[in-house]
């Protein structure tokens, strides 16, 4: 590994948990921004004013009452002025993306201050210059937190509103195709230069397959049923985790994300029929695209390692 062989500057552990502590606090200020937007973007409010406000009494948040995930403790959940509860979805939103950058950052980031580390992850191609080598993990890093913050977006949006906005996925689609142009040529040595051509239709294909899937789903559905099973929203989103992850990790999300949504009808069903109710399970609507954009966050760290495991069991037995 090049990087090892760099003059290695002993970095104290309080040197490498700043880093780590600042990258938590980016995630809570952007979990944070991202309240903001699930809650205003669904009803065309303005996302800058009126300020931070209750949603009950309007009540207008003072500086203390609007700290990420510190706020909601002090507050134990509940609104100063009215006493209103707030959602759990709030801090439970800061706290997810504090965490994912945070692990973000161990991964792909700290490994840019650390000279000599092991590899990375499972996608990280060792055999380049020490110069790409930052400028790889360093897209991926970027890229990546940008990435899990669209889905985590997405995921809150379908969930409340059964809303996954183009605005969010098309952009992610075309942002998916230039993460994957920049790593792909940072990790390219320069003695065996990519052939471009195929390379292009390696990534058409893994962002036209996974789509395709959902739309052939989608027209099955309807001649048997004459209904829209799956959205149209669905068909984009896994165009752009196949933008971002390839074909075979946006599959496995895909089928990862059935089965969550499966599990999730199940736990529905079993809540309704303690309660007495009983209704049919097809008529129980369920944020698909929540279950799919939760396995791809997944899919970040899994790397379609499920499939590969399943592969393996079926070739040896
Ligand atoms: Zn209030």
């Amino acid at each position: 590994m090049l990087l090892a062989a760099q003059a290695a500057s002993p970095l104290t552990a309080a040197a490498l948990a700043a880093p780590a502590l600042l990258s938590a606090c980016f995630g809570l200020a952007f979990g944070s921004f991202l309240n903001v937007l699930r809650t205003r973007w669904p009803n065309a409010e303005n996302l800058a004013l009126p300020a931070s406000h209750c949603r009950t009494c309007s009540h207008t948040l003072a500086w203390w009452e609007n700290i990420p995930l510190l706020s909601f403790l002090l507050l134990r959940g509940r609104c100063r002025q009215c006493h209103a509860r707030i959602s759990w979805l709030y801090p439970a939103i800061e706290a997810l993306v504090g965490l994912i950058f945070t692990l973000l950052w161990l991964q792909y980031g700290q490994p840019i201050l650390t000279p000599g580390y092991d590899s990375p992850s499972p996608d990280f191609p060792g055999n380049f210059t020490a110069h790409s080598q930052i400028l790889w993990l360093a897209t991926t890093f970027l890229g990546y937190a940008l990435f899990s913050w669209l889905l985590v977006a997405l995921a809150a949006l379908d969930l409340e509103h059964f809303w996954l906005p183009d605005a969010l996925t098309l952009p992610g689609i075309a942002l998916g195709f230039l993460f994957n142009l920049l790593r792909d040529w940072a990790a390219t040595p320069a003695a065996q230069p990519i052939t471009w051509l195929p390379w292009l239709y390696g990534q058409l294909l893994a962002i036209l397959a996974p789509a395709a899937i959902v739309l052939i789903i989608r027209l099955a559905y309807w001649l048997v049923r004459r209904k829209e099973g799956m959205g149209l929203g669905d068909a984009k989103l896994m165009a752009m985790l196949g933008a971002w992850l390839g074909i075979v990790p946006a599959i496995e999300s895909f089928v990862l994300g059935i089965f969550l949504t499966a599990a999730a009808a199940l736990v529905l069903i079993a809540v309704g029929l303690a309660r007495g109710q009983n209704r049919p399970w097809a008529a129980i609507p369920l944020p698909l695209g929540t279950f799919l954009a939760i396995a791809g966050i997944l899919e970040i760290w899994t790397h379609a390692s499920i499939i590969r495991w399943w592969l393996a069991a079926c070739l040896f037995c």
